[in-house]
C-alpha cells in the first residue's frame, strides 16, 4: 500500500516564501567594505530575491543556464543564493582566490551565462574576462555606489523588474547551485546541488547535533558564500529564520570580535586558521571583547588541534568540529560530547571533542580497505566511503572522474579515518600513516614512531650539531594529539 500523503516538491520557492511571510522582521546585516554596517530583513530580501528572478527572466534566462558570482558575503549575495535557483537558473559561485586562469576555465566548463559581481571585485573580473565571456555582466554597488559604463546595473535591474514574479516549474532534482572543489588534487570539479539536496540539509542543518540552529540565533558564516555555499548556511538560515551577519571582507580577528559582541553572534562558523587568529588577538587582548553568552563556534575544514579548543573555551567560545567536503554540500560528521560524556575527565572529553564526529542522519559512511571494510573499532583505518541524499552522484562533465564512485555507488573521499563503535570519525593524519608505512619496510613495528612533528629546521649550534637542549625546550609543552 503507497503512503496517502501529497507528493510536494522539497525546492527553495517554498523556503523563500516562508522567509518572506514567517520572518520579514528577522535582520540580515551585512559588513561594507569599509566596515560601516548595513541593515536589512528577510521581508525586504524576499521583495528583492524575487525581484532578482524576475530581471534575470527578463534577460533571457532559461531554466538550468548558469548564473556565476563573485561576491563576498553580504546580503545581496544572499539574494543571488535564492534569485537565481527561484527562476529555474543554477548559481554558480566563483571562488575570487583562485588564479585569473583557472577562474576563465572554471566558469568556461561551467558554462555560465551571466555574471554577478561585487563592484569592489571589478579589478579581479578585468584579470580572468579574456578568458570567460559571459553574455552579461551585472555589477552589485557593495562598496562605492558607482557602476562603470559597460556593465549592467543591479539596482537599476531589480528596480525595473515588478514585484509580481511566477516562479517556473521546479522538479526537486533540478539544479539550483553549482561549486568547483577547491582543487588541491588535481583539476577542478564541479558539483551541481539540486534543490531537493539543498532543502533536505538545511533541515539537517538545524539539528541539536549538527549546527544547532533556529531563529532564536544570530548566525556569523565567517566561511566564504563561494566555499561549499558557505557550508550551505545561507539556505538553512533562510529556511528557519536565524539572523544573520555577514561579514564581507572584513575577516580579521578584529573585526570578526567586534561584530560577535556588537551584533550578539550566538553561532560562527570557519576554519581553524580563523579561530586561531581570534584566539591570538583574545589573548593578547583579555578583557577586551565581553560575551554576553557562550558562543558555538563550528569548526570544519581542516581538524582543530585540540589546544585551541581548550584554549577558546576560556573565552566562551566552545568549538563544535565537523567534517565535510564540497561533494557532500557539505555537512558529513558533526560531533561533540554525548550525554554518557558528562563526566568523563577534562583530558578525555576534549579528545572526544577533537574527533570529526559522527555521521548526520541520512549520511552513511563506510571505511574501506584493500581487504574490505574496515571495523569500527577506533584502530583500523580506511579510506571514508559516503552515500546519501546530498552527497554528489558525479561530477558536473567529468566522465574521466566515474573512478571517485564504487560499483555499488558510494562517493570516495580520499579521506583516511578510523571509526569507533558509536560512529565517531576520526581523520588520522595521511602523511604520518605513509611514514609509518615506509619506515615499516626497514624497522620493527615496535621501533615505529609513535608520533611526527614537522619543522621547517631543526635548531643547531654553531658547529651544526642539534641543539638537543633548544629542542627540549621548544617541545616542552607539546601534547599528544588525541
Ligand atoms: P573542501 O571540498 O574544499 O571543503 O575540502 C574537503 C576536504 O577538507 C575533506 O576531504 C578533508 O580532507 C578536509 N576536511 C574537511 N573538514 C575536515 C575536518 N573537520 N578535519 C579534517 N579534515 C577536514
Amino acid at each position: 500500500m503507497r503512503g496517502t500523503m501529497m507528493d510536494f516538491p522539497l525546492t527553495l520557492p517554498t523556503i523563500l516564501e516562508r522567509a518572506g511571510k514567517i520572518f520579514p522582521r528577522v535582520e540580515i546585516v551585512s559588513c561594507k567594505p569599509d566596515s560601516s554596517i548595513a541593515r536589512t530583513c528577510y521581508g525586504e530580501f524576499y521583495r528583492r530575491a524575487r525581484r532578482l528572478a524576475a530581471g534575470l527572466t527578463k534577460l533571457g534566462l532559461q531554466p538550468g543556464d548558469r548564473v556565476a558570482s563573485m561576491m563576498w558575503n553580504h546580503s545581496g549575495h544572499l539574494e543571488a543564493f535564492f534569485g537565481v535557483p527561484c527562476a529555474g537558473g543554477i548559481l554558480h559561485t566563483l571562488n575570487l582566490r583562485l588564479h585569473a586562469h583557472e577562474i576563465a576555465a572554471i566558469a568556461r566548463h561551467a558554462g555560465d551565462r551571466f555574471l554577478l559581481i561585487d563592484d569592489v571585485l571589478l579589478p579581479v573580473y578585468e584579470k580572468f574576462r579574456a578568458g570567460a565571456p559571459f553574455e552579461k555582466v551585472i555589477v552589485v554597488p557593495y562598496g562605492c555606489g558607482s557602476v562603470p559604463d559597460g556593465f549592467l546595473n543591479y539596482e537599476e535591474l531589480l528596480a525595473e523588474a515588478g514585484d509580481d514574479f511566477r516562479y517556473p516549474q521546479i522538479d526537486e532534482n533540478d539544479g539550483a547551485a553549482m561549486c568547483f572543489t577547491s582543487g588541491t588534487t588535481g583539476h577542478s570539479k564541479g558539483v551541481v546541488y539540486s534543490h531537493r539536496a539543498l532543502v533536505l540539509h538545511s533541515f539537517a542543518c538545524g539539528l541539536g547535533e549538527v549546527f544547532g540552529m533556529s531563529q532564536f540565533d544570530t548566525v556569523l558564516p565567517v566561511a566564504p558564500m563561494f566555499h561549499a555555499n558557505a557550508w550551505g548556511l545561507p539556505f538553512a538560515c533562510t529556511m528557519l529564520g536565524a539572523r544573520l551577519v555577514l561579514p564581507g571582507p572584513n575577516v580579521d580577528p578584529e573585526s570578526m570580535l567586534g561584530l560577535m559582541v556588537g551584533e550578539r553572534v550566538t553561532i560562527a562558523c570557519g576554519v581553524p586558521t580563523v579561530w586561531i587568529a581570534v584566539l591570538e588577538a583574545l589573548e593578547k587582548k583579555p578583557g577586551r571583547w565581553k560575551f554576553d553568552a557562550p558562543i558555538r563556534v563550528v569548526c570544519g575544514g581542516t581538524a582543530p588541534p585540540l589546544e585551541l579548543i581548550r584554549r577558546l573555551d576560556r573565552f566562551g567560545l566552545q568549538i563544535k568540529h565537523l567534517w565535510g567536503m564540497t561533494e557532500t554540500t557539505p555537512i558529513g560528521t558533526s560531533g561533540g560530547l554525548r550525554p554518557h560524556m558528562r563526566d568523563w575527565p577534562e583530558e578525555k572529553k576534549y579528545e572526544v571533542r577533537a574527533k570529526q564526529g559522527w555521521p548526520a542522519p541520512f549520511v552513511e559512511v563506510r571505511l574501506m580497505r584493500p581487504e574490505g571494510e574496515a571495523l569500527w573499532d577506533g584502530v583500523t583505518s580506511g579510506e571514508i566511503e559516503i552515500r546519501g541524499p546530498w552527497v554528489a552522484a558525479s561530477y558536473h562533465d567529468s566522465p574521466d572522474q566515474a573512478h571517485r564512485w564504487t560499483a555499488d555507488g558510494w562517493f570516495r573521499t580520499g579521506d583516511v579515518a578510523t571509526m569507533d563503535d558509536e560512529g565517531y570519525v576520526k581523520i588520522v593524519d595521511r602523511t604520518a600513516e605513509e611514514l609509518r608505512a615506509f619506515l615499516a619496510k626497514s624497522f620493527a613495528k615496535w621501533q615505529l614512531p609513535d608520533a611526527f612533528v614537522f619543522l621547517d629546521a631543526i635548531p643547531r649550534t654553531s658547529v651544526g650539531k642539534f641543539k638537543k637542549l633548544a629542542l627540549r625546550e621548544q617541545f616542552a609543552n607539546w601534547k599528544w594529539e588525541s
